[in-house]
């Protein structure tokens, strides 16, 4: 039984299916050369291919960017989330992210953008620093 009981999201293309399953089973975020590299076997050899697939991805959610790495991540709760704001904690050493939910954020987040005079769309706030497993212990 794999970490990711929820299987696999339904509609999606092939390619889009497998992109998805290879960042389900990735131990982190992956690049989308990575993908691509992961996914030759599978009989993609384009960039385009795995950039398309991404990007569908992305539209529905099921997938996040994560701009400071420039790679990608399966979302961690695909069925519950809203993704007005995404937050997601990252680990400068072992690169361990988390992605964390908050309605608070969210709204806050939409407050700040239109108190700027804009609607918010989205938006990724990505917090950097180091885990509980990375930091040194106190004392
Ligand atoms: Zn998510
Ligand atoms: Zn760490």
């Amino acid at each position: 039984m794999s970490r990711h009981a929820h299987g696999q999201p339904a509609g999606l293309t092939r390619n889009q299916a497998l992109v998805h399953r290879a960042l389900a089973e990735a131990e982190g975020p992956l690049s989308a050369y990575t993908i691509l590299d992961r996914l030759r076997g599978e009989g993609l050899r384009a960039p385009l291919q795995v950039y398309r697939a991404l990007e569908k991805l992305v539209e529905r959610g099921l997938v996040h960017r994560l701009e400071s790495l420039n790679a990608f991540v399966a979302c961690s709760h695909p069925e519950t989330a809203v993704h007005d704001a995404t937050a997601f904690a990252i680990c400068d050493k072992c690169g361990t992210v988390s992605e964390l939910a908050d309605a608070r954020l969210a709204r806050r987040l939409a407050t700040l953008a239109g108190e700027a005079g804009y609607t918010l769309d989205r938006s990724t706030v990505e917090l950097r620093g180091l885990c509980r497993a990375c930091r040194p212990a106190a004392g």
